[in-house]
């Protein structure tokens, strides 16, 4: 699977670790509930095609994505399982999705009325997502909801597969708000006259920490990639998980700047002695942001912290003394004792380690292993 590349940084994304933390989840769960594995957004910057081969390989029955088009690229390479899409579609591209089998969330009877007109031949299995208090997505009147079933049953191209909802706090060691949105699911599928064949509310967190006995699937996402669902409930988790993602340049240039001497864009940053800089070729388009700066990388197992601003493709660090040129430096994995994980880029710029790793560009070249 591994391309060949010329440059000096590269994500190492390990499937091994995906498969363990499936089986991970596997064990926790009643074994008939299915697993959907969420590939979306590149499979959180992993890469859509190994992750979903190895997701199936390993115990996941579906593929979960957030746009048709993610749906079709991986038909397009050959992936027959059922895959859902779980954000809107435009009821135009409703026979497009059932031309390949892809299921759909639907949000309103409207939009079933729409799509109707855009379906000839084929089925399209549809599943409906309410809103029990997330805010998002999802039918919020049970009318609504009532009405789209009578619309599938006159009209034998739609069918309702599954219907479901989404957690807003479940990664919360907080549990009442996750408990209402479950009651209120329980009440929105009391008003369906035919439950549906798939029923299913929890992400990762709900997967390891809310019971799903009433459910038939969870949708697993983050922490099939190996990552605590938040900092805030790794106490709680019943497993631990196998992070899957490392990221890894090298040292192109090394350089001894004078006292006073500056580097990148604005002149910004200054020795405030004799000092070893090296030049890193990962900059902001690869997803290392700007806001970087000031983070501490393991370079030839030393802390190395960025120094000045962060380019496009490059950015440089202050070394502890001289490196030879094609060392290897760890942005996010580990060395010894030593360990960057996703979620320490996360909280230096003060976002989740789930935008960290989606930024992470397709221009930095993915090996897997
Ligand atoms: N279900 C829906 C509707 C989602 O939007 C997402 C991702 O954000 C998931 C499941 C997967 O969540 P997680 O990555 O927390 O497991």
């Amino acid at each position: 699977t591994n391309s060949e590349f010329y440059r000096d940084t590269w994500i190492e994304v390990d499937l091994d670790a995906i498969s363990y933390n499936i089986s991970q989840l596997s064990e926790q769960l009643h074994k008939d509930t299915v697993i959907m594995a969420v590939v979306k957004a590149n499979a959180y910057g992993h890469g859509y095609l190994e992750v979903a081969e190895t997701a199936l390989e390993s115990g996941a029955e579906w593929l979960a994505v957030a746009f048709l088009d993610e749906a079709l690229f991986l038909r397009k390479h050959g992936f027959t399982a059922p895959i859902l899409v779980l954000g809107a579609t435009r009821p135009e591209d409703a026979g497009i999705a059932a031309q390949h089998g892809i299921r759909l969330t639907v949000f309103s009877a409207a939009w079933m009325k729409a799509a109707r007109g855009f379906l000839d031949h084929e089925t399209l299995n549809i599943h409906l997502k309410i809103d029990t208090g997330m805010g998002r997505l999802g039918f919020t009147e049970k009318n609504d909801l009532m009405e789209a079933e009578r619309l599938a049953s006159d009209y034998t191209q739609l069918q309702i597969e599954g219907a479901f909802t989404h957690f807003a706090t479940a990664d919360e060691p907080d549990r009442a708000y996750a408990d209402q949105q479950h009651e209120r699911f329980m009440e929105y599928l009391n008003v369906l006259n035919h439950e549906p064949k798939m029923i299913h509310a929890s992400n990762s967190a709900g997967a390891f920490l809310r019971d799903n006995t009433a459910f038939n699937a969870v949708r697993f996402g983050v922490s099939m990639y190996g990552l605590v669902p938040s900092g805030d409930i790794r106490s709680e988790m019943p497993v631990r998980l196998n992070p899957a993602l490392s990221l890894f340049t090298k040292i192109v240039q090394v350089k001894k700047l004078k006292q006073g001497g500056k580097v990148s864009y604005g002149a910004t940053y200054t020795a405030g002695q004799d000092e070893w800089i090296a030049t890193l070729p990962i900059g902001y388009a690869d997803g290392w942001i700007r806001q970087m700066q000031g983070f501490e990388v393991i370079a030839g197992g030393q802390r190395a912290e960025i120094v000045g601003r962060v380019c496009m493709d490059q950015c440089m660090i202050r070394l502890p003394f001289e490196m030879k040129e094609g060392t290897t430096v760890i942005l996010v994995g580990s060395e010894g004792e030593d360990r960057i994980l996703l979620d320490d880029i996360a909280a230096h710029n003060g976002t989740i380690h789930y935008e960290s790793a989606c930024l992470l560009a397709a221009r930095v070249p993915r090996i897997y292993r």
